[in-house]
């Protein structure tokens, strides 16, 4: 487990830099079923991995709601 390839972050609310593992259901394909905290101002974030730029697209929850909503 330890060895689980980590990717980058950039929290949507403050910028900050971080790493996240991507989730069970990222591995199997749902590539935006990831979340996690910024470690910097604690906002909840949804976490999209990108397979393009190989990183995490993070929004905040709530927006991350309200753009699943809007494609209903
Ligand atoms: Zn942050």
């Amino acid at each position: 487990m330890e060895n689980r390839e980590r990717f980058k972050v950039i929290c949507s609310e403050c910028g900050h830099t971080f790493y996240a593992c991507k989730s069970i259901a990222q591995e199997i394909g749902i590539l935006d079923a990831g979340h996690g905290s910024c470690p910097k101002c604690r906002t909840f974030l949804n976490l999209t991995f990108d397979e393009n730029s190989n990183e995490m697209k993070a929004m905040e929850w709530s927006k991350y709601l309200k753009s699943i909503n809007r494609n209903k």
